[in-house]
C-alpha cells in the first residue's frame, strides 16, 4: 500500500515495523461537547485507514485516546496554552462538574460512533485515567533537562531540541510566527513555541486554600505532582498513552491537518526528548471539512453535528459515504443538497445490493465474465492501496453491480468491499413494507397537486411524507416510494 507522509512530504511504500502487526494511533475527540461532522470526517477517514490495513491483511492494534482534561480554548490557533480549558469551561455552562461533561460526551461519542459503523479501537482510553503515566513521561523529559518551570506550570524549551518542527517543515514554523498570539497568559515562558507539560490550578502549584480561595473557582480536575497542584497539558497524554500501548516506536499516528503545526509537533518533541526516538514512521492527516465554502466554528451556527444530521432525516451512513466521495488529502464542502444527493444514492446502492442479495437465478459463470470479476476485485485493491482512494473505490462497487456480472458474484464483490467502505451493505435485509393508508392518501393528494401544476403545495407535502418516515421519488416507471429508515439490522 502507498500512504502519503506527512513527515516526509511524499507518498511512500508502507512497510510496518514488525509485520503483520501494525501500530495505530490515532487521536480522539475532546469530550466538552458534540463532535462535529468536521471531526467525524477525520474518525471515518481514521476508520477506513484500519479497515484497510485489515483488508490487506494486517493485525492492526489500534489506540484512541479521550482527551477529557487539558484542552485549552486556544490550543488549536496559534500558540498552544491559551485560555481555558475546554471541559471546565463547559462544566460551568452546562452547571455539571467536568467529570460528567466527559462522561456525557464520550457515551455521546460512542453511540455516534456506532452509527457511522466506526470500528472501537482495541485501546480507547481516556487522559485522567493515564495522569501516572503522564507525570512520569514529564520526569523523564525533565530528567534530560528539556524542561523549565514557572509560576504556572512546567515548560518543555523548545531551544533544547534543534529539530523542532520537523514534522511541517520551516514553511510551518514561519507561519506559526507570522500568526502566533500575545503571551498574555505567561510572562515567563521563554520561547513562544515553548509549551506546556503540566499547569498549575494556582499560582505556584500550591493547594487549594479554603480560606482565601472562592470554591467556585476551584477546578474539578486537579491532581498532586511533583512540580505542584494541577493537570497536564494537552499534547502529552498522546505520547504517554501512545508510549504504554504501542511502544516507543509504531506504525500509523493520524489527525486532523489542524494538528500537525501544534499537537503531533509537540508530540514529536516530547518523545525526541524522552527516548531520542520520532515515536511514529508514518503521520497521515485527514483534510478539513468545510460548510458552504466556509470554514466551521461554533460561532459561525455551522458546526453541525451528527444529531444536526439526524434531526434533519439524514441516516449517519448518508454522511459516510458522502465523506468516502472525496479523498481525505483533499478539503471536502459540505451543503445540505450534497448530504441529500448521499442519502439518494446510497438508497439506490441499498436497492442494487438488495436485489443481487436476493436474486434467486443462478448463472453458469463463462470465462469473460470471471475476468470482469477478478478487474474488478483488481481495481478495487488498487484504489484502496493507493493511499486510500475512497472514491475510485465507490465507483469500482457501483460499476460491479451495474455490471452483467451474476447476482451472486456482485453480492460476494459487496461484501468483499464492504469491509473497507462500512456502508453496512453486508447486514441489509430485505424488507416487505406497508405504506400507511394515511401516507397513501398524502401521495396521491401529492400527485393530484404536482398535476395541477402546485408544485410548492406538493412539495409541502412531500415534506410531510418524508417527516412520517417514506420517501417519496419520481421515476419512469412511476412514483417509489420507500423507507426512510436505515435497513440495516439492528
Ligand atoms: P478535537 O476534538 O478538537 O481534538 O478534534 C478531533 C479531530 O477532528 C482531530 O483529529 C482534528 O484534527 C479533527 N478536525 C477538527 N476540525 C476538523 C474539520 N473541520 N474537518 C476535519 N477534521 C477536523
Ligand atoms: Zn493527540
Amino acid at each position: 500500500m502507498r500512504i502519503y507522509n506527512t513527515l516526509t512530504r511524499r507518498l511512500e511504500d508502507f512497510s510496518p515495523i514488525k509485520p503483520p502487526r501494525v501500530g495505530l494511533y490515532t487521536c480522539g475527540p475532546t469530550v466538552y461537547y458534540y463532535p462535529h461532522i468536521g471531526n467525524w470526517r477525520t474518525f471515518v477517514f481514521e476508520d477506513v485507514l484500519r479497515r484497510a490495513l485489515i483488508f490487506l491483511g494486517y493485525d492492526v492494534v489500534h489506540v484512541m485516546n479521550i482527551t477529557d482534561v487539558g484542552h485549552l480554548t486556544g490550543d488549536n490557533v496559534g500558540d498552544a496554552d491559551v485560555g481555558e480549558d475546554r471541559i471546565e469551561k463547559a462544566a460551568k455552562q452546562e452547571g455539571k462538574t467536568a467529570w460528567e461533561v466527559a462522561r456525557f460526551y464520550t457515551k455521546d461519542f460512542v453511540e455516534s460512533r456506532t452509527k457511522l459503523n466506526i470500528l472501537p479501537p482495541t485501546h480507547f482510553v481516556s487522559a485522567t485515567d493515564h495522569i501516572g503515566d503522564q507525570i512520569a513521561l514529564i520526569k523523564k523529559i525533565e530528567e534530560k533537562g528539556f524542561t523549565y518551570v514557572t509560576d504556572l506550570g512546567v515548560y518543555f524549551d523548545v531551544s533544547k531540541l534543534p529539530s523542532y518542527g520537523i514534522l511541517g517543515g520551516q514553511k510551518m514554523i514561519d507561519k506559526r510566527v507570522a500568526t502566533r498570539e500575545e503571551l498574555k497568559e505567561d510572562p515567563q515562558k521563554r520561547n513562544p513555541f515553548d509549551f506546556a507539560l503540566w499547569k498549575f490550578s494556582y499560582v505556584g502549584g500550591r493547594s487549594f486554600n479554603p480560606q482565601t480561595d472562592d470554591p467556585s473557582n476551584r477546578r474539578h480536575m486537579e491532581w498532586d505532582s511533583p512540580w505542584g497542584v494541577g493537570f497536564p497539558g494537552w499534547h502529552i497524554e498522546c505520547s504517554a498513552m501512545s508510549m504504554k500501548y504501542l511502544g516507543e516506536q509504531f506504525d500509523i499516528h493520524t489527525g486532523g491537518v489542524d494538528h500537525i503545526a501544534i499537537h503531533h509537533t509537540n508530540e514529536i518533541a516530547q518523545s525526541l526528548a524522552a527516548t531520542g526516538k520520532i515515536p511514529a514512521k508514518y503521520w497521515m492527516h485527514g483534510e478539513f471539512l468545510k460548510v458552504d465554502g466556509r470554514r466551521m466554528g461554533k460561532s459561525l451556527g455551522n458546526a453541525y453535528t451528527l444529531h444536526d444530521i439526524e434531526d434533519k432525516g439524514y441516516e449517519p451512513l448518508a454522511l459516510r459515504y458522502l465523506y468516502l466521495g472525496a479523498h481525505y488529502r483533499d478539503t471536502l464542502n459540505f451543503t445540505w443538497r450534497s448530504i441529500d444527493a448521499a442519502q439518494k444514492s446510497l438508497d439506490n446502492l441499498r436497492d442494487l445490493v438488495l436485489s443481487a442479495k436476493t436474486d434467486k437465478n443462478r448463472t453458469i459463470l463463462s470465462s469473460e465474465k470471471e475476468r470482469k470479476i477478478n478487474d474488478f476485485s483488481t481495481s478495487f485493491r488498487d484504489a484502496v492501496e493507493d493511499d486510500l482512494n475512497t472514491s475510485k473505490a465507490l465507483a469500482v462497487l457501483w460499476q460491479a453491480l451495474k455490471s452483467n456480472i451474476p447476482s451472486e458474484d456482485k453480492y460476494d464483490l459487496v461484501l468483499t468491499f464492504d469491509e473497507v467502505l462500512g456502508l453496512g451493505l453486508s447486514s441489509l435485509e430485505s424488507e416487505l413494507f406497508e405504506i400507511p393508508k394515511e401516507v397513501e392518501d398524502l401521495i396521491r393528494k401529492r400527485e393530484s397537486l404536482r398535476k395541477a401544476g402546485d408544485f410548492k403545495a406538493a412539495d409541502e407535502l412531500r415534506e410531510r411524507i418524508e417527516s412520517m418516515g417514506f420517501r417519496v421519488e419520481d421515476t419512469a416507471a412511476g412514483i417509489r416510494v420507500t423507507p426512510r429508515k436505515s435497513r440495516i439490522e439492528k
